[in-house]
Formats: structure tokens, sequence, C-alpha cells
């Protein structure tokens, strides 16, 4: 019997599918949907405003990975079940605490411990991810798993060459609008959002079909292990708004960084409609 090369690569892919499958672990998942200390994982650094503050742990690694805490539903509980359809994950939490359990957890236990910034007030426009820095580290790039869909997306630090990189590994590259990577630009490295398979994300129906999950994250492991090493420089220009602060603050949260015109809202995408 011979195999076409496609099914070939197809049953590599299970193969390698299958480890993370393995790897998952449903009560890890559970607490975190709910956890609200994290000390276990990392350090908190509280910042001016109320509430206001994040998490950091150096692991020693040359990249970052990032997750926000936050989330629209209050509620987080969540349930994972064995469907026909493979494990269905159910809470209202899961954007974006399903990525902050592959970061803290999934990836770890394939052997990849990646440095970890956590993030509280996303889902406000003012992420606490712009009032991180770093004065000793510079990463080669970051990522977060912190998109609905299975695609992944680079907002303004994508090039030819890192879509090409991103397609090598199987996963699709798709458009999307923001995150906390797109207040990271202080960094001054690039950075991926990857799809982790979470569904009506802001809602009480929130969630994933977990296979979609783990085809992900087999994408990512072979990204991660074929660029690890690579620099994705990326440097950042502020456009000079000259002394108009709020509309320079808005203008940096609308839109990754874009210089946009607020008179056209064509040029940006609303991030909070309640702003007006
Ligand atoms: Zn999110």
């Amino acid at each position: 019997m011979t195999y076409s090369t496609s099914t070939k690569a197809s049953q590599v892919f299970n193969k390698k599918r299958k480890v993370v499958r393995k790897a998952f672990d449903a009560e890890k998942l559970i607490d975190l949907c709910v956890r609200q200390d994290f000390s276990d994982y990392a350090e908190r650094f509280d910042l001016e405003g109320t509430d206001r503050f994040y998490w950091y742990k150096d692991n020693g690694s040359p990249i970052l990975a990032v997750a926000h805490l936050d989330s629209v539903q209050k509620n987080g509980t969540c349930t994972v079940t064995r469907t026909s359809g493979g494990l269905l994950a159910c809470s209202g939490a899961l954007d974006d605490r399903l990525g902050v359990y592959t970061i803290l957890e999934l990836l770890p236990a394939l052997g990849i411990k990646c440095d970890w910034l956590l993030t509280t007030d996303e889902e406000m426009g003012q992420s606490t991810a712009e009032e991180f820095y770093t004065d000793s580290k510079q990463y080669n790039w970051m990522f977060q798993f912190d998109r609905g869909g299975t695609d992944v997306v680079m907002y303004d630090y994508e090039t030819p060459e890192r879509a090409a990189l991103v397609k090598e590994s199987g996963a699709r590259v798709g458009q999307g609008s923001f995150s906390d990577i797109c207040n990271l630009t202080q960094l001054e490295c690039a950075g991926f959002n990857w799809g982790v398979g979470y569904q009506d994300y802001h809602s009480p129906r929130s969630h994933a079909w977990l296979e979609d999950t783990f085809r992900m994250v087999t994408y990512f492991v072979d990204f991660y292990k074929d660029n690890k090493d690579k620099k994705f420089p990326y440097s950042y220009t502020s456009p000079d708004w000259g002394d108009d602060i709020w509309h320079r603050d808005y203008l940096e949260t609308a839109d990754c960084g874009h210089p946009v015109d607020i008179s056209n809202p064509i040029t940006y995408n609303l991030i909070d409609k309640d702003i007006y």
C-alpha cells in the first residue's frame, strides 16, 4: 500500500497532536479558569490606579508568552465534557483563561517553558501590558493564545518572511484588529497571536472544542522549535500627536499603534464602542 505525501504528512501531524492531547490536564484548566492568585506561577507587580497589576515571571527564556486574566463574563466556572466530537470545554472565562492554561501548563508539559506575562484590563481596552517593561531582557519574540479562531495574526508585526514561517508550521495566517501584544511595542520585538479555539467568547455560552486547541498548539510547538533562537525585531515610531494627549492615548489603544485619523472610522477599529 502506498501513501500520498499529504496522507503521510497528516499521519505525522496526527501523531504530534496525540502527544498534545495526552498532555492536556482538564483539572488544571478548570482551576485556572477561576483562579485569582497566581503567586504559584509568577510575581505580582502593582501599578498606579485602582486594582491595576500584572504578573510576570522570568523563566530564563528568550521568548515572552502573554495572556490576559480578565474576562467579560464574571462566572468562569469551567466544565470539560467528553463528546463524540472530542473534549468540549465550557466557561465564560475561556477568553483568555484557555490561553492562560496553555502557556502556564500545557506548553510546559510539552517541554516549552517561556517567560510569562499575565495582564488585566485587556477587555476594557486598557491592558496593563502597556505598562510592562524589562530593563534586563531583550526578547526574540512574543506570543499569545488569545484568539477565537484557528489562525495566527501578527498585526503590525507581520512581514512576508514571518508569515511564511507561520505557514511552514502548518497554521493559517489571518487578520486581526487588536490584542495584548499590540500594547507591547515597547519591547521592540514582534508578536504572534495564535487562535486557541474558543467560540462565543464574550457570552455565557463561551466554549471551545479542544481538538481545535490541540491542533493550534501542535502547530505552535513546531513553530517554536524552528524559530525560538531567531530574533524578530520591531521598532515602533510613535506618531506625533502634539499636545493632544487624550487623542494620542485613545489612538494607541485603538488599533495596534497605527497612526489613524479619528475623524475617519475606516482607518481604525473601535475596541470599546461605549467610548462614545
Ligand atoms: Zn482575549
